[in-house]
């Protein structure tokens, strides 16, 4: 690693509540050279409030490309830049990928400074599973495309995080029931460390009518943390239908195995589906 060239560092700001801006980030938000935000007027509130002067530069979803043959050269000559969203952690449904991705290709040190992100603070005060967890982000905006994506996810075992837009949380709610069944835990962490924070826990059903009941609720950011479907044990299954399981899949992918079986034996294929995943090595 060459001293000459500059750092990158990926800084999380908050989610809502000014006072988890970390003492580290708001330091070299003040001494990098440049800062490059992905809304600039957005940013520029946050910077103002902790009398930061740095220069700025957007680079969002449509510019990415084109900032990063600006941004490297200036990396490669030694100045150190940060990366900051609109809020929470860059790169976690937000830009910045690609940037991070070239600093590396050019061997540029890129370090994290950690902080605020919508995902992990749903997790932890949502008292499910944290051992082992799935981050889904936005799911499809069109009905058919987000039910087939819940329905691949059905049997997964794994707690389940999704990142929701206030106008599709209620359409998106519904197809969850239709494809997790009514009775799946599910918490609504809404408005994190804001003035209307709510964390909502119960079965699906429980929370569409807890949104219903009241329009507002259905106001402001969301994640969806969704408990994983529980675990299908092998020996539930006849020894026959085991027998023919393990043999077609021997020969065939997962899926077609499952589908085959279920044909043959009545046995349901997600049924079949998730216990194949859980036994994959
Ligand atoms: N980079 C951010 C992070 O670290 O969480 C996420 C950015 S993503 C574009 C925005 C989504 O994150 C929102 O639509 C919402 O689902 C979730 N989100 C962000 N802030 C939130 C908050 N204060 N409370 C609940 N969800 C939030």
């Amino acid at each position: 690693m060459s001293s000459t060239k500059g750092i990158l560092y990926v800084i999380a700001t908050p989610i809502g509540n000014l006072h988890d801006f970390s003492p580290r980030a708001c330091r070299l938000l003040q001494e990098v050279h440049l800062i490059v935000a992905e809304d600039t007027r957005h940013s520029r509130y946050l910077l103002a409030h902790f009398n930061i002067s740095t220069p700025l530069q957007a680079l969002h979803q449509h510019n990415e490309r084109h900032a990063i043959e600006l941004l490297l050269p200036r990396l490669l000559r030694g100045d150190n830049i940060a990366l900051i969203s609109d809020a929470g952690t860059p790169l976690i449904s937000d830009p910045g990928r690609l940037l991070v991705e070239a600093a590396h290709l050019q061997h540029i040190t890129v370090i994290p400074i950690p902080g605020p992100c919508a995902l992990i603070s749903a997790l932890s005060v949502a008292g499910l599973n944290t051992d082992q967890f799935v981050f889904e982000g936005f799911l499809p905006s069109k009905h058919l495309a987000r039910q087939k994506r819940l329905e691949e996810l059905k049997p997964e075992t794994r707690t389940l995080i999704f990142y929701e837009a206030p106008h599709r949380l209620l359409e998106c709610l519904q197809d969850m029931l239709t494809s997790f069944g009514d009775q799946r835990i599910l918490v609504l962490a809404k408005e994190l460390t804001k003035i209307f924070e709510t964390v909502y826990r119960g079965p699906i059903i429980e929370v569409i009518n807890w949104l219903t009941t009241l329009p507002e609720r259905q106001k402001g950011e969301f994640v969806l943390v969704v408990k994983g479907a529980e675990p299908v044990e092998i020996e539930s299954l006849s020894s026959e239908v085991q027998h023919i399981f393990k043999t077609l899949q021997q020969e065939l992918p997962l899926k077609q195995a499952a589908r085959l079986t279920s044909q043959l034996t009545g046995v349901s294929k997600n049924k079949l589906y998730a216990l194949g995943l859980e036994q994959q090595p």
